[in-house]
């Protein structure tokens, strides 16, 4: 149904697309599975007339299409939603869908006829989109709805989805999903870009694999696994899940009693928790986003303000509810935040300057008043290359780095501190894989190295995998402690959604 033959793409020195060939069968759902950087939005965004390509030609139905603009693919029943959406908020859904759509004669247009349309396509594709709603006003998951209706609209035959699952949350996710089945059963075909195998595994018919520009497989998704697509997909073996041995806790090194945190609004965020974390374990907090592991970290951190505090909290027997957060690093807690671009790293600044953040006025990188330079330089070099940062070059600006790297700059850092506790959120949020089995690594090597790591994640799975014993969250309160290695995902998921544990006794 639509064929990329041999498509050569540069920008500037980078070769984005490197003889990439891509075929889709009709009626199928097909993912485009790769790393950050491989190349995936660069030749669908070709096949939608979006960019031209230097060599190489798009073939529908058969036959090579000259597709030098989106107006053309859609000619062609070629429909694309990027990941970030173009619609006008102030307008309603009607508005947004038929703008475009007939240039020039949307005021004249019959909008009531054109809300039918919509309503219809709504109904017949499963989409609950009111065509009369103001876009500004929906959700994002329903935004996205619109987006896939204005291609709808336009008679897509073959949609391009390029990352549409990176915005929603996880239930959003398995209802997507079964808007994306339902089309395939009305015949539309689906290609889906993504850099996530459980969402190849679940939604595909066949898979393409990029790396560095290349295609590097090309599977039916029957017949392969999440080993393979992220062996292809890294180029070389990578272990899904980090092997870790059991934990030898130690002593207590924080003891969280009876901590209450509220938000400026004066609401409770976290309602009287308490709980213990041993040197050498290991404590996962799960829980659906929003039910205060935010602000529990926030507040062990040092970053909450004194009046939202009450309960207590020690270090090493040591009470620290109220100290500064810069005083907390000196004792060696160290903090991997989640936001790491509002709270971890200056994106202007470049690598040196970001690898003392927070120890900035201390030795090695600070003698008396003054810098030192070269100790900063070589500690920055060595952050580089133990926490294998891309680009090696220290002179580069944060945002010059991807998401992945970033994070490996801001968790080396932290570990750099040798900490006895580390507080760590999100550790591997738009992560590529290779890059996340290496952080779980490392933070098993600095559990087992006497630290003790509390551990905050929206990652079921990752949390199940690192935690040696499970905190389930919800609404501010511990729901329950698990044994990850020992309790299904359903009971998981349950008590993170407000399901209470049984009882000891009960059972
Ligand atoms: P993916 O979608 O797989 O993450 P992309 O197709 O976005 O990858 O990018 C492939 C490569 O091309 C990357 O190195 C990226 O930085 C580069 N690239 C993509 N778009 C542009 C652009 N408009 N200008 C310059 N470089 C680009
Ligand atoms: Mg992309």
């Amino acid at each position: 149904m639509l064929e990329l033959r041999d498509i050569t793409k540069r920008f500037g020195d980078v070769l984005a697309n490197d003889r990439v060939s891509i075929k889709v069968a009709p009626g199928t759902i097909h993912a485009i599975v790769g790393e950050n950087g491989a190349g995936k939005s660069t030749a669908l965004r070709i096949a939608y007339g979006f960019y031209a390509a230097d060599s190489g030609e798009i073939v529908v139905d058969g036959e090579p299409r000259a597709i030098n603009s989106p107006h053309a693919a859609i000619a062609l029943g070629i429909g694309m939603v990027h990941q970030h959406f173009m619609l006008v908020e102030p307008m309603t859904v009607a508005e947004n869908i038929v703008l475009g759509a007939e240039p020039g004669s949307a005021a004249s247009l019959d909008m009531r006829e054109a809300a039918e349309k919509i309503r219809r396509l709504s109904d017949e594709f499963k989409l609950s989109v009111n065509p009369n709603a103001i876009v500004g006003n929906l959700s994002v998951g329903q935004q996205q709805r619109v987006e896939l209706l204005k291609a709808l609209y336009r008679e897509a035959r073959i949609l391009i989805l390029d990352e549409p699952t990176a915005v929603l949350t996880p239930q959003e996710v398995e209802e997507f999903f079964a808007i994306l089945r339902g089309m395939r059963e009305q015949g539309k075909t689906v290609v889906i870009i993504t850099h996530k195998l459980s969402e190849v595994l679940a939604i595909s018919d066949e898979v393409t694999v990029m790396r560095d520009g290349r295609v590097v497989g090309r599977l039916k998704t029957s017949e392969t696994d999440a080993a393979e697509l992220a062996r292809l997909m890294v180029g070389r073996e990578v272990l899904l899940r980090v092997e870790k041995p059991p934990a030898r806790a130690g002593e207590v090194v924080l003891s969280v009693r009876d901590l209450g945190v509220k938000a400026a609004d004066g609401s409770a965020r976290v309602r009287s928790v308490s709980f213990d974390v041993r040197a050498g374990e290991i404590v996962g907090v799960a829980g659906v986003e929003g039910n205060g592991q935010t602000e529990l970290i926030e507040a062990l951190a040092g970053l909450t303000p004194h009046d939202a505090l009450s309960g207590a909290v020690g270090f090493r027997g040591r009470d620290i509810l109220r100290l500064p957060a810069r005083a907390r690093r000196e004792l060696g807690i160290a903090h991997v935040p989640e936001d790491r671009h509002r709270r971890g790293l200056l994106l202007d600044f470049d690598l040196e300057e970001n690898a003392i953040l927070g120890t900035h006025y201390r030795k090695p990188a600070a003698s008396g008043v003054l810098l030192n330079e070269s100790a900063i330089h070589n500690l920055t070099v060595k952050l580089i290359k133990d926490f294998d940062v891309r680009p090696p070059n220290p002179e580069l600006p944060a945002r010059a780095l991807s998401g992945g790297n970033q994070q490996k700059l801001v968790i080396g850092r932290e570990f750099e501190l040798h900490p006895k506790l580390l507080l760590v959120s999100q550790p591997t949020r738009g992560v590529d894989i290779g890059a996340i089995e290496f952080i779980h690594r490392q933070l098993v090597a600095l559990r087992d190295a006497g630290c003790a790591v509390l551990l905050v994640s929206a990652e079921l799975e990752e949390v199940t995998a690192l935690a040696d014993r499970l905190l389930i969250i919800h609404e501010g309160e511990i729901a329950g402690e698990v044994d990850p290695a020992t309790t299904g995902v359903e009971e998981i998921g349950l008590l993170m959604t407000g399901g209470r544990q049984k009882m000891k006794s009960e059972g």
